[in-house]
């Protein structure tokens, strides 16, 4: 017998899959700070191999960008300094907890381009009075995903570009390479502290460049063969 739900629910949040009609549903988003060395001395921090930290957004945080369409996303309330972050996006398609970094792959859905946005006076203050970043990384809207590309289509992507322009100005450009703890790291370490499951997202961090956008601006968010996203904040 299903006992029924008191109320109605929310459906899930999903991500639709590149080249095909299935969609793939988000369970938990897990992002990773200071991942790339260069964004870690603009925020002030050390870039070498600290143990890498990790934040979640709320999973109905996604904002779903098809490719060669131009989405609006909403300017959230309660800021005026709100900062673009692109980052690759991983999905995966399985979990467990103890993960090995030899193993960690195997459990990879698959990779897409995605922006990790964030309120920065409100997660500047957090930091300073020591209290939590939700305010600041978790809005409503803060995390736009482009389609997700399968490993069967993409492998796992090591290397290549990863930039963001806004109103075609560039702001950050960078290089997957460049990433201080590799995806199978950030994955394996990651299960340590969860116990990861299928559709769990990974934000794998950002690189220099971050900056702010306002009301009227557009920006496209990029991977190498991940593809592009266009977003007008509106
Ligand atoms: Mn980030």
């Amino acid at each position: 017998m299903t006992i029924p739900y008191a109320i109605d629910i929310e459906p899930r949040a999903t991500i639709p899959v590149a080249g095909g009609s299935a969609v793939f549903p988000v369970r938990r988003i897990y992002c990773i700070g200071r991942n790339y060395a260069a964004h870690a001395r603009e925020m002030g921090g050390d870039p070498t191999r600290e143990a890498p930290f990790f934040f979640q957004k709320a999973a109905d945080a996604v904002q779903f960008c098809p490719e060669n369409e131009t989405v609006q996303h909403p300017y959230p309330t309660m800021t005026s300094n709100y900062h673009h972050e692109v980052e690759m996006v991983v999905a995966l398609k399985s979990g467990g907890r103890n993960i090995e970094e030899k193993d960690a792959l195997t459990h990879v859905f698959g990779y897409a381009v995605g922006l990790d946005m964030t309120r920065r006076d409100l997660q500047d203050e957090a930091k300073a009075a020591k209290r939590p970043w939700e305010v600041g990384k978790s809005a409503d809207h803060s995390a736009p995903v482009g389609p997700l590309h399968p490993v069967s289509s993409v492998g796992h992507p090591s290397r290549g570009k990863i930039s963001v322009s806004v109103d075609s100005e560039p702001r950050q450009s960078s290089d997957l390479s460049d990433m201080i703890w590799s995806v199978p790291e950030q994955i394996s370490i990651l299960s340590l502290y969860f116990e990861l499951k299928a559709g769990d997202i990974i934000f794998t961090g950002t690189p220099e460049g971050v900056g702010k956008v306002e009301r009227g601006q557009t920006m496209r968010a990029y991977v190498e063969g991940l593809g592009a996203i266009s977003l007008a904040v509106v």
